[in-house]
């Protein structure tokens, strides 16, 4: 399989065609849909594009883990359990995120329209991975949303502001702002001070981390990311202090409590900890149903050229505002290709094996 040129050690550079096709291939010879593996590998691929690595490609084999211990249901589809016109709520059923949200998100972005306003409570779904993807389908809608969302089943790893213990996990939050004629603006982040996937390659690659991100079992800081794959375990800390903790826990509110879905909490934490089961509290909400869309998108655009105008901090080439970062990496790693590291790679390989998926569908970094 072509690929592109090697990165740094044990790293790999693929193109990310070849890199969707692999994905679609995982995902067909462990039993989902065509139209299921498409979702999942447009998802993931552009996690990754999107210089998100904690939440591409590299998803593949926890997904494989629980499809086969049924943690994820296979080709399966979101259904609507509470219906009020612009508030529905929907059961994932544990189904495949990237096609449950999706699905979730048609019917919103199909309320909205008519309602003006749609507030969609989506529980129980299996990871539906990078928020933004969902917030960008509703801003090709020509929508506003933002986005609350929770994680259960799987251990806690995030200590509340002030805590020794961790009692949530990453919750994100997301808004996007779509633009006239361009890209829409995108803040899209978890509450902790750094995502999962970077503790899980860093102690992969046995690194100490930046200080200020982790605690450990005594609350005492540390930049050991063993702390959260050793007892007796630590936590990640929230980002923004108070204030980062404090949307950490609304998050849970939100998308846990008020949409019917169920918080992070021992009622919900289950044993081995390997579901990651997602609940959303979604409003989308079309701007011509309050200021007139003409009138939106003229202050967007002046509010936005306004925040650019400001001149930049010392070392930094320019001001940039949300969603702007990720496009300019995508334009990298189209052309260089996505840099994945030697652990993950591996581990994509052994879950292709263990698929027994064709020796011809699987990349090899020798053929680099
Ligand atoms: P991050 O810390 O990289 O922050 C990303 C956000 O900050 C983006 O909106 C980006 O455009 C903006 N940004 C970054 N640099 C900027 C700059 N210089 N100027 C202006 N804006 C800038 O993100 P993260 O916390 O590592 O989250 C990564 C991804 O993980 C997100 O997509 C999130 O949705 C996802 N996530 C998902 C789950 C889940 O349960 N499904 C849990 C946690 C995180």
């Amino acid at each position: 399989m072509a690929m592109a040129e090697q990165g740094g050690v044990g790293e790999v550079r693929i193109k990310p065609d070849r890199l969707h096709a692999f994905t679609v291939a995982l995902c067909r010879a462990d039993g989902s849909s065509a139209e299921e593996a498409k979702l999942v590998a447009d998802h993931l691929v552009l996690a990754n594009l999107f210089g998100h690595d904690s939440h591409g490609v590299g998803m593949m084999p926890a997904y494989i883990q629980n499809t086969n211990t049924g943690r994820c249901v296979r080709n399966h589809h979101a259904k609507i359990i509470r219906d009020n016109g612009a508030v529905i709520v929907i059961d994932g059923g544990a189904g495949y995120g990237q096609v449950i949200a999706k699905e979730a998100m048609d019917i919103g972005i199909e309320r909205a329209k008519k309602h003006g306003v749609c507030v969609v409570g989506l529980t129980n779904s299996h990871h539906i991975g990078r928020i933004g993807h969902w917030a960008e389908q509703c801003a090709r809608a020509s929508l506003v949303s933002t986005h609350w969302v929770n994680v259960h089943g799987h251990k806690s790893l995030v200590a509340p502001f002030g805590g020794a213990e961790p009692r949530f996990t990453t919750n994100p939050y997301c808004t996007a702002v779509p633009r006239k004629g361009r890209e829409p603006i995108v803040l899209d982040f978890a509450t902790s001070q750094v995502a999962m996937g970077k503790v899980r390659v860093a102690n992969n690659k046995k690194v100490q981390m930046d200080p200020g991100l982790l605690i450990d079992a005594e609350g005492k800081a540390t930049t050991d990311p063993g702390v959260m794959y050793n007892p007796p375990f630590g936590a990640i800390l929230p980002f923004g202090l108070h204030k980062g903790g404090g949307l950490a826990v609304i998050c849970d509110l939100l998308a846990g409590a008020v949409t019917g879905g169920r918080t992070h909490s021992p009622r919900t934490i289950k044993k081995d900890g390997h579901d990651i089961i997602n609940n959303m509290l979604s409003i989308i909400i079309d701007p011509e149903a309050m200021g007139g869309t003409a009138f939106f998108e003229d202050e967007v655009e002046t509010f936005i050229q306004w925040v650019k105008s400001a001149k930049p901090q010392p070392g930094v080439a320019e001001v940039l505002v949300p969603g702007e970062p990720e496009r300019a990496r995508k334009l990298d790693r189209e052309k260089n290709g996505v840099p994945i590291d030697g652990t993950t790679w591996q581990q994509l390989i052994d879950v292709a094996r263990k698929v027994r998926l064709n020796d011809t569908e699987i990349p090899h970094a020798a053929s680099a």
